[in-house]
């Protein structure tokens, strides 16, 4: 992946300051339009990933492959989706939260084993791969992608086991992850859930055939009737001998990730049996009741704060206007890591109507802030449309913590809610007010209970161990620079008075701190730290800096951000 780590926002390239969707599953079992109905319920799922698409059909003989990037519509045209001959079919669409950005990532993967051909497509991630692909790469097997999906397809192609639907259940026992898994082999789709049950999974019927789908909105298209979720840890077997489906994979507590209620999915699906769109609206009214404000307008940032702001002006009798508008049909030629680009492309994006907000006070709504780049550009270009006053309002909890579960989020230093309070966002961004919406009043809009989610980036409260080997796998797909500590066995040197080696120096470098006499910025220190130098290299790289400075700027950080920077040549911190 690239360095930067903004989000597209859903169905088009400008980058938005948003947690990123993971990928969408589709199969179908027993229809001779198999592969063309897969192409529709991956095009209702496009929102779940724009990197790349594929389909695995099969004729009962065997499994043909057709893979691209980029969008459904784009990838698949009327011959390729001949070639896909057969009467059941898998299919993915991909962000790439684990693996690089390329055609030998993108999904379904195919492998010939001893157990005939194979298929696989998942969404979600498994953060304890990276330690089975290096035994496996020890034992001198060979991988096509450095995808974590791939080291399940080893394991069941080196299973020992009758058959690939007793081989899965042998692999997926010992993993801890988020997955939510089609596999295809010529005659079987075998869909599989994790026990924690992170990832949404439904089955749907259309006639005598059988549909699975990472959401509903998949089968509405297709005319499909939605059956029921399939169940954490849940697996399902079909076959011509009809499905059957059983639980092989132990239970564990169960942990459905809350950000698909709150930003991934689409309104208009069932997510693990309960409606988005109903969800976004009471998150949105629980809003208007926990930080009501006076105002003339409520005003989405669309799309994704929509139902939100719905909910909200419902609740608190102020008027709803759209008052931000969007281009639907910016390309992705405005995908640019360069932070001008970024800036403008929120401009490209997003237009205030400015008869409509011109001298009001306006409740701008969204579902979430990640780095907070994005909120400002927009409180800015609301205020420029002549706003009186803007209050911003939330419709999740602050975001604190990055996920290990198949989500693209940036590293903890770069959430600002984990570095700011929130009257430091508020002023950050620049409105008059922020809310944010509670943890409570976001689960109740749910009506899901806390014992069966996961809640982890908004209390850090992980589900499952995160070990450091997860960590690593974690800030390797996302080069990140930043891998903040919660150990205690770092051992910088906390000897206060290094702190009198540190001055803020208003006249040399605009009031940021510096060590003391001379022009060199923490800032810059803690750059090259975090991006990989040794301190000896860095006293090489800035010769004039003493050691002791170099210790001073790290434990100034580490007091400023409440925890230790780490950088890739120390030792891996474990987290908890
Ligand atoms: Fe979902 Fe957040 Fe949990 Fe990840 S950490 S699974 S985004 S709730």
């Amino acid at each position: 992946m690239g360095g930067d780590h903004f989000s597209t926002d859903k169905d088009d390239g400008v980058k938005l300051d948003k947690f990123r969707d993971e990928c969408g599953v589709f199969g179908i079992y027993g229809h001779p339009d198999a592969a063309r109905l897969t192409y529709l319920g991956l095009y209702a799922l496009q929102h779940r990933g724009q990197e790349s698409c594929g389909i695995v059909s099969s004729n009962n003989h065997d499994l043909r492959l057709e893979r691209a990037m980029g969008y459904v519509s784009d990838a698949f045209d009327q011959p390729r989706l001949d070639r896909l001959e057969g009467s059941s079919a898998i299919g993915h669409v991909r962000y790439s939260t684990a693996g690089e950005v390329s055609i030998r990532e993108a999904q379904p993967f195919l492998v010939t084993c001893q157990h005939g051909q194979i298929a696989i497509c998942h969404n979600g991630n498994l953060p304890f791969a990276a330690e089975e692909r290096r035994r496996l790469e020890r034992e001198g097997a060979i991988f096509s992608s450095t995808s974590d999906t791939e080291v399940v397809l080893h394991g069941v192609a080196r299973s020992r086991a009758s058959s690939v639907a007793e081989a899965i259940p042998q692999v997926l026992k010992e993993i801890e992850g988020a997955f939510s898994m089609l596999f295809l082999t010529p005659s079987a789709l075998i869909a599989v859930r994790d026990p924690r049950g992170f990832r949404p999974l439904a089955l749907g019927r259309l006639g005598e055939s059988w549909v699975v789908a990472s959401e509903t909105c998949a089968f509405d298209l297709i005319d499909a009737k939605y059956v029921r979720e399939i169940e954490p840890g849940e697996m399902i077997v079909i076959n011509e001998e009809g499905l059957r489906s059983s639980h092989p994979l132990g239970e564990r507590p169960v942990s459905m990730c809350i950000f698909e209620h709150v930003y991934f999915a689409r309104p208009d699906s069932l997510i693990f049996g309960h409606s988005v769109n109903e969800s976004r609206h009471k998150m949105g009214m629980q809003l208007a009741i926990e930080h009501g404000v006076d105002a003339d307008l409520v005003v989405p940032v669309p799309d994704s704060g929509t139902v939100a702001a719905i909910g909200y002006a419902a609740q608190s009798k102020i008027s709803f206007r759209f008052g931000l508008v969007r281009n639907h049909y910016v390309g992705r030629t405005f995908i640019e890591p360069r932070q001008s680009i970024r800036s403008f492309g929120v401009k490209i994006k997003l237009n205030p109507v400015r008869d409509l907000i011109e001298g009001k006070r306006v409740v701008l709504i969204d579902d979430s802030i990640v780095r907070g780049t994005t909120s400002k550009k927009i409180v800015q270009m609301v205020r420029e449309a002549g706003a009186a006053e803007i209050h911003m309002r939330i419709s999740c909890p602050p975001t604190i913590s990055p996920c290990y579960y198949g989500v693209d989020t940036p590293n903890k230093a770069d959430l600002i809610a984990a570095q700011m309070s929130i009257e430091e966002i508020c002023k950050f961004i620049g409105a008059d007010s922020l809310g944010y919406l509670s943890l409570e009043g976001m689960m109740e809009a749910t009506g899901i209970s806390f014992n069966k989610a996961c809640v982890a980036c908004w209390n850090e409260r992980y589900p499952t161990q995160i070990t450091a080997s997860a960590e690593t796998m974690w800030e390797r797909d996302r080069e990140a620079v930043h891998l903040q500590s919660r150990s205690t066995s770092h051992k910088y040197s906390t000897d206060p008075k290094l702190l009198e080696r540190i001055t803020i120096n208003p006249e040399q470098l605009g009031g940021t701190p510096c060590i003391r006499g001379m022009r060199i910025r923490v800032k810059d220190i803690l750059d090259l730290f975090t991006a990989g130098l040794t301190k000896n290299q860095i006293l090489k790289e800035m010769p004039d800096l003493e050691k002791d400075d170099l210790n001073a700027a790290l434990l100034f950080d580490s007091l400023q951000h409440d925890n230790m920077p780490v950088n890739k040549h120390d030792n891996m911190p474990v987290n908890k």
